[in-house]
């Protein structure tokens, strides 16, 4: 089946970087950051979706909110550490990712943080750290 680049809300992405062609002509593989169904693009404006994929593709199944819900959480179970300062958003701790220093500065003057809420963004400490 064939799904539309314009339709169906999905966030596609070109997964490879040289084109690549087989017995029909060239393509794209298509892949969709929100939902992952994945299909080859000939013509630019359409992608051919594998079977296993069909039911899916014809809406994607996450909306970016949910995506960037998700994105956060994996940040925050991944690749963090743990803090004592609180998010905007729901006022529990946030895990740390990167930590800022203003020039002239000697201590941290903001964080790259990510909560579970989906926050993920920068904090402007009050109290450096
Ligand atoms: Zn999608
Ligand atoms: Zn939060």
């Amino acid at each position: 089946m064939k799904v539309y680049l314009s339709d169906a809300n999905h966030l596609f992405r070109k997964l490879n970087l040289v084109t690549l062609d087989d017995a029909q002509g060239t393509y794209d593989i298509m892949y969709c950051e929100n939902c992952g169904i994945k299909g080859k693009c000939r013509d630019l404006h359409s992608i051919e979706i594998d079977g296993r994929s069909k039911i899916k593709a014809l809406r994607c199944t996450q909306s970016k909110e949910e995506f960037d819900k998700q994105t956060a959480i994996n940040k925050y179970n991944n690749d963090s550490k743990e803090s004592d300062i609180q998010c905007p958003k729901c006022k529990k701790n946030v895990r740390i990712l990167d930590e800022w220093m203003e020039e002239g500065q000697t201590e941290i003057t903001a964080v790259t943080a990510v909560c579970p809420c989906g926050f993920d963004g920068l904090i402007h400490l009050t109290n450096p750290l």
